[in-house]
This record gives C-alpha cells, sequence and structure tokens, in this order.
C-alpha cells in the first residue's frame, strides 16, 4: 500500500560497504536501505519497519511517529515539584521526576487554538533547521544522540584492550581493525586471492553452480529487493506453517539497486548504466585484469539479462505473490541448468525439501544463465563482484572507486563519511549484538526495560478492552483479534538472550578476516534456524539502532533500547509523559497487527485474511470521517494534507493516544498524579503526545511530505487529541476554541 518506489535509483542495493558507510548511527542497512528507498520523504530513521513477510506492508515510516516527545535535556527538576499536592505516582519509583518539557511551550497560546503552537512554541521559534538539511526534528536529534553514545562505546572498547575473548574485545578489535588503513594498504589485494582462486577454478557448470552455492548469504529478510549475490536466503517461518523455519530464497545479484534500473529507458537511466560500466572496468582495472573496457560492457549486458528475469517492482506490492512454496525436484523441473545438487550442498541447505520462492522467474532465471553464459563470462561477473564486496577492507583506491560510483553517482553524496563513521557501522553490522549488549548495559539498565515493559503490559491490557468494545468489528472476528493480541510478543530494549559470539574470532590487525569470519558466523548462525524452533523473540533490530520492527510473521514487535530514550522515554522520568510519547508510539504500532495492514496474518503469523468483509466496510467508513477532518488541514492557501493519503496512520495515531490514555490512567491504579511544574498528569500526557511531533522544515520538505508521505505533518498528528474527550477535561477547552469538536463528532475508531 505504501509502496512509492520510482523508477530513479534508489540505495536499496548500494552493496555491503556503502550501506555501511551511508546510514550511520547503527541503523540496521538491510532493513533501512530498503525502507528508504520506499519512502522518499523518509530521511532518516524508519518509525516501524514492517519486515516480514510483506513487502506489500512495508512502509517506511519515521522515528517522528512512533516516539517524538519533548525535547531531550532539561525536563523540570523535582525543584518545580508542587510536594504538596503529590500522590505517589505507583508507576514512578524514582525521587527525580521530570516532566515533559514545559519550557519547550507557549503559554500565550491556548491550548483549544492551537494545541501544537501552545506546546512547541518556544522549541519552534528557537530552533533551526542544521546547515545542508531540509528538516529538523527530535528524530534528527535521537539520531545524533544515539550516533554519539554508540560511537563512544565502540571507541572505548577499542581503547580498552579488553581480554580476548570478550564482547569489548570483538567490538573493539573489529573496529580498530578496520581503522587500521596502514595495514589494510600493506596487504593490497592479497587478502582475496583464495577466492579469486577458486573462481578461477571454476571449469563447468557443477562448479560454478557449488561456488555460487557458497555465496548464497543471510544478507536478506523481508524487505530486500535484491541481495547482495545471486541468491539470497532468509530463514523464517512458513507462510502458512507457523512451526517451522524454512529458506525463503530472494532474487539478487545485481549492482544496480533494481531491476528497472537496467530497463529503464529513459536518458537518465541510460547515463547511469554508462557510469556503473566504467566503474565495472576501473574496479576490474584496479584488481589487475586485462581487457577491462569489453568485460565490463559484457558484465551490464549479463546483468541485463539477468534483471529481465526479476519480478516487476509492482509484485513486491502483494504477498500472496511471494508465497511460492517450492520442493527440493521442483528446482530441476522449473529452474533447469544449475547444478541444484552441488548448489544446495555448498549452500549449506542439502538435504532440505521445502522452500519458499519469493521471485519464481528470477531464480529460473539465473538458473538459465548457468547454461546460457560461458564460463568465462561467469568468472568476469564473480570477480568483480568480490572485489566490490570487500571494498571496504581493500586498498583505499578501491574503496575510494566504490563511493565514487555508489555515492557520487547514485546519491549525489559529494563527501565520503570519514573513516571512524564508516569503522563504526561495520562493527555494528558485524558485530551487531555484540554492540547492542555494551550499548544496554551503558544506556538500558534492566530498570529500563522493567519500566517500559510496565508500560506495555498497561498497552495491552488497554488494547483488550478497546478491541473488546470495537463497534465496527463483528464478534467473530474480535475473538481472532484478542487471540491475536494474547499470542503478540513485545520486545523492549534488547534480547532476553544474547547472541553468542563465542566461536567467532575477532583478531586486531586482520580488517579483512574480521569480516570474512563475522559474515562466515552470521550466515551458519542463520542457517540453523532451520533447525530450531521459530522463536518469536528473534531480534530482527539491534538495540543501538533507534527503531522499531513489526513482525507479522510471527507475531512480534520490537521497540530497541536506542529508541526508548529520552525525549521519547525516560526511565528516571515522569511516567505520564512517557505514557503519552513512547506510549502512543508503541500503541500505535501495536494497532497496526490489528489494522489493515495486520489483516492478513493471523494469531500465529500465518498468511490469510481474518477480517470478514463486514468489517473493512465498517472499518472503512469510520475511517472517511477521519480524512474529511484532515482534508480541512491546509499549511499554505495552496496545499491541504491528502486525508485519504495519510489515513492509515491517522487511525493508528488515534488508536494510539486512545490506547496510551487509557494505559496511562490504568497505570495510575485509581490515584491521582502528581503535579509538575504546574501540571497536572493529564495534561503532561497530552503536551508530550504534542511535543513527539516538533518539526521545523522547509517549504519544499513540507510540500514534499504532504504530496508524497503517507503521514501527516507534525502539527495536524498532534491534533488528533481534538477527539479524545480526556484532552478537552485536561486543557479546559469549550465550544468556539478552534479546536473544539462537538463530543457526537469526535471520531473513535478504537
Ligand atoms: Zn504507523
Amino acid at each position: 500500500m505504501v509502496d512509492t518506489r520510482s523508477s530513479s535509483i534508489s540505495p536499496s542495493r548500494a552493496s555491503t560497504f556503502l550501506k555501511a558507510l551511508l546510514f550511520l548511527a547503527g541503523v540496521v542497512a538491510m532493513l533501512v536501505v530498503r525502507a528508504l528507498a520506499q519512502d522518499p520523504a523518509s530521511d532518516a530513521i524508519p518509525e516501524a519497519i514492517v519486515v516480514s513477510p510483506s513487502p506489500f506492508q512495508l512502509r517506511a515510516a519515521r522515528p517522528r511517529t512512533i516516539m517524538t516527545a519533548s525535547s531531550g535535556s532539561a525536563g523540570r527538576s523535582e525543584n518545580n515539584w508542587n510536594r504538596g499536592q503529590r500522590n505517589i505516582n505507583p508507576s514512578s519509583g524514582d525521587p527525580v521526576i521530570k516532566s515533559a518539557n514545559g519550557n519547550d511551550t507557549d503559554p500565550s497560546v491556548k491550548p483549544g487554538e492551537d494545541f501544537y503552537r501552545y506546546a512547541n512554541g518556544s522549541w519552534l521559534a528557537r530552533s533551526v533547521i542544521p546547515a545542508g538539511q531540509q528538516s529538523y526534528d527530535t528524530r534528527a536529534l535521537l539520531k545524533e544522540q544515539t550516533s554519539e553514545q554508540v560511537r563512544d562505546l565502540i571507541q572505548d572498547a577499542a581503547a580498552t584492550h579488553s581480554v580476548k575473548g570478550s564482547t569489548a574485545q570483538r567490538v573493539g578489535d573489529y573496529f580498530a581493525s578496520f581503522m587500521d588503513e596502514a595495514s589494510i594498504e600493506a596487504r593490497g589485494l592479497a587478502p582475496v586471492a583464495d577466492e579469486m582462486a577458486a573462481i578461477a577454478a571454476i571449469t563447468n557448470k557443477a562448479s560454478l553452480s557449488a561456488y555460487l552455492g557458497s555465496t548464497l548469504n543471510s544478507e536478506v529478510d523481508g524487505l530486500t529487493a535484491n541481495a547482495d549475490h545471486v541468491l539470497g536466503v532468509w530463514i523464517n517461518q512458513g507462510f502458512e506453517d507457523s512451526e517451522h523455519n524454512l529458506p525463503h530464497l530472494w532474487q539478487g545479484g545485481l549492482g544496480l539497486p533494481d531491476r528497472d534500473n537496467y530497463v529503464d529507458p529513459s536518458l537518465k537511466m541510460a547515463e547511469v548504466r554508462a557510469k556503473y560500466q566504467a566503474h565495472i572496468a576501473a574496479v576490474l582495472r584496479l584488481a589487475g585484469f586485462g581487457d577491462s573496457q569489453n568485460k565490463a560492457a559484457r558484465i551490464l549486458s549479463f546483468e541485463t539479462h539477468m534483471a529481465r528475469t526479476f519480478a516487476p517492482d509492482s509484485d513486491a506490492a502483494n504477498v500472496f505473490k511471494q508465497n511460492n512454496p517450492w520442493n527440493r525436484a521442483d528446482f530441476d523441473v522449473r529452474a533447469p541448468g544449475m547444478d541444484w545438487d552441488a548448489y544446495f550442498k555448498s549452500a549449506g541447505l542439502a538435504g532440505r525439501s521445502d522452500f519458499i520462492v519469493w521471485q519464481p522467474s528470477a531464480v529460473t532465471g539465473v538458473s538459465a544463465l548457468v547454461d546460457t553464459e560461458g564460463i568465462d563470462q561467469w568468472r568476469d561477473y564473480l570477480r568483480f563482484h568480490l572485489i566490490e564486496h570487500y571494498a571496504s577492507v581493500l586498498p583505499r583506491v578501491v574503496a575510494a572507486e566504490h563511493f565514487s560510483f555508489y555515492g557520487k553517482t547514485l546519491l549525489s553524496t559529494q563527501e565520503a563519511p570519514n573513516r571512524a563513521d564508516a569503522a563504526v557501522d561495520a562493527t555494528n553490522g558485524a558485530l551487531a549484538q555484540a554492540v547492542g549488549q555494551l550499548y544496554a548495559q551503558r544506556y538500558f539498565p534492566p530498570e529500563a526495560k522493567a519500566r517500559a515493559q510496565a508500560m506495555v503490559r498497561d498497552l495491552i491490557t488497554a488494547f483488550r478492552t478497546r478491541i473488546a468494545n470495537l463497534t465496527w468489528m463483528s464478534p467473530q472476528t474480535k475473538e481472532k483479534a484478542l487471540a491475536k493480541l494474547a499470542t503478540l510478543e513485545i520486545g523492549i530494549g534488547y534480547p532476553d538472550r544474547w547472541i553468542d559470539y563465542s566461536t567467532l574470532d575477532i583478531i586486531r590487525g586482520d580488517a579483512f578476516g574480521n569480516m570474512r569470519r563475522a559474515e562466515a558466523f552470521n550466515r551458519l548462525r542463520s542457517l540453523a534456524r532451520l533447525r530450531q524452533p521459530v522463536n518469536p523473540i528473534d531480534w530482527p533490530i539491534n538495540p543501538q539502532v533507534p527503531g522499531a520492527v513489526i513482525m507479522f510473521s510471527p507475531n512480534a514487535e520490537f521497540f530497541s533500547a536506542a529508541i526508548l530514550q529520552p525525549p521519547y522515554f525516560d526511565s528516571q522520568g515522569d511516567s505520564a509523559s512517557n505514557y503519552g510519547s513512547a506510549g502512543a508510539g508503541i500503541a500505535h504500532e501495536i494497532s497496526h497487527s490489528f489494522d489493515e495492514l495486520g489483516d492478513i496474518y493471523d494469531a500465529r503469523g500465518r498468511l490469510g485474511r481474518w477480517w470478514s468483509s463486514e468489517d473493512l466496510v465498517r472499518f472503512r467508513a469510520e475511517g472517511a470521517k477521519l480524512v474529511v477532518q484532515f482534508d480541512a488541514y491546509c499549511p499554505l492557501t495552496d496545499l491541504c494534507v491528502k486525508g485519504k493519503q495519510v489515513l492509515s496512520e491517522n487511525i493508528a495515531d488515534l488508536a494510539g493516544l486512545l490506547v496510551a490514555h487509557d494505559a496511562y490512567v490504568l497505570s495510575l491504579k485509581g490515584q491521582t498524579d502528581v503535579v509538575l511544574g504546574g501540571l497536572s498528569g493529564e495534561q503532561r500526557f497530552f503536551l508530550a503526545f504534542a511535543q513527539r511531533w516538533r518539526r521545523i522544515q522547509s517549504e519544499s520538505a513540507l510540500r514534499r511530505q504532504i504530496t508524497t508521505d503517507t503521514h501527516a505533518p507534525g502539527e495536524y498528528r498532534s491534533d488528533t487529541v481534538r477527539n479524545v474527550d480526556a484532552w478537552y477535561e485536561a486543557y479546559k477547552v469549550v465550544n468556539g476554541d478552534k479546536l473544539y469538536v462537538k463530543p457526537e463528532d469526535r471520531i473513535r475508531i478504537w
């Protein structure tokens, strides 16, 4: 529904190195890169990435959607309490309670006239868009903040020289090796020599197939368009079989991001292809191969053949098209060419009988190329991609050439990120949970997790009641929704069980070897899941990445430690603000499991519609009222919000706010909250909600957002409060105020 990919170059496959380079702050590259490709208005971290297994539901939402609250630093200190009125806040045990940031409000604005400016007026007045950016908001602030935290702890680990085999040693030595450019230069291309020899030793279909099998990597997930090698594998439960993990096979092997980049006849794309061809030639030359111009032309033509067999991008909009169960024999019959026995054996999948093939035409296509293209052609293609794959840990000229195409040409990034940033990202990529463990130790202790989990329990309780009372959902559907809620797993902060890296040897001074061993480790770990029962709590996002992931299959959602930080969530801070900000964000995401995104996955993550058609009709009728409400918001005389385009997110915002408010009330257990900085708990709850949405942006960014984004501008999202009775009471909003809506006209849906 939100597949906004255009034919322009997207960074969905900028190779491992560039992903690492471009997406700082420990972002899960594959997920986010894909997400960015989906949502042109999204320029940083996704709100929540819907992973599985439904590109149909791939959305690139933004972190501000999930959590955007008061500006981080200066909460109210305890000096501002009115101790006389203080009752014990049941979910806040800490003596220093910070509230939503009253310093950012504009008290001259009446809340009922313009709640967004009342809540954010001072912040809006004093904030400036950073040079070179189009916008600034709490999401950007959080990204910077997290980036610094992660860099600090990785650099500290590198400086410490910890005991061999410890988490800090692995992390520190990985980083230090990546930074050791002198050693990398000194080794030249020697590290790839053995794999180059393996490519040279390919002489026939069997040895080619075996080599290709060895490149089957676990680099893909539910969001990938184009794996880094000719096929990618993702281990996840079946579309219809929630009991077993299966290999999901993906198309891959293109150097340009998407199929369309090869077949689009436009002049612009022809230019990109010409530059890509020049890049291939340059890489081959650097690697010491002769006849590089002709080889490059043939490699581009080879990849174009391959691209033509890829599933059209439009197919990604329909998850049912990806549900193609193949058994082992199907490969020989439906995809002749490859020696599949040799392929699966070296891929570590010998003896597997069942697969899910997401893009059958691509598997058939690549297999046919094994037959039709000569061995020499394959070898040149593989040599080029081998160098590309390891560009980040090869001599500087290689990395520079890589950036020159993927950074400058494809993404118009003029300056390569500095080596330290690239090293941080590479470390995050290779040792995701090792860094995550250090991150959680320092920034998200068990007490913080416990407090966030307590909030989530209240949210779930509130959801249960809301679902039971829905008017548009039939009783039969409600039963299924409640069953789905009961099995929904919510991961908070970090995994209960960390990945055991004890078999992964990280050696200081061996950047190439470290990368290679880490890849092998991650691949084996991924394949090992085939022998394990489905584990809904297998974390698809790292704690140090500020974001959230919805996994429809299995039925689980994850909120990282990095997103559960101030200003969204303060484990030492005021509960009312936490519920109004992070609570509303989490509840927003949970609601997606029960709305038109989640209605095709059941309680165990199996594909199949569980709403009745009557439910859908009634749900849409309710939504129509919200369309009208948002259509009336016009930030510029010639520019109004497109209510239909942003409807799905607005419904989730409303659900999130209503449920978070219920949960906040539950958390009080019948007591009255404290007054902080002159604000009641109810007031702080709604204030924190409105402060989530603060954002300054250029007019062109605003126009782009309204034209293309599935999220309305923040100020209108903040006005969701108009539909909530408790807001009227909290801020004494009355008939005649601009935002006033008559009780009978307030929209509920949830
Ligand atoms: Zn959403």
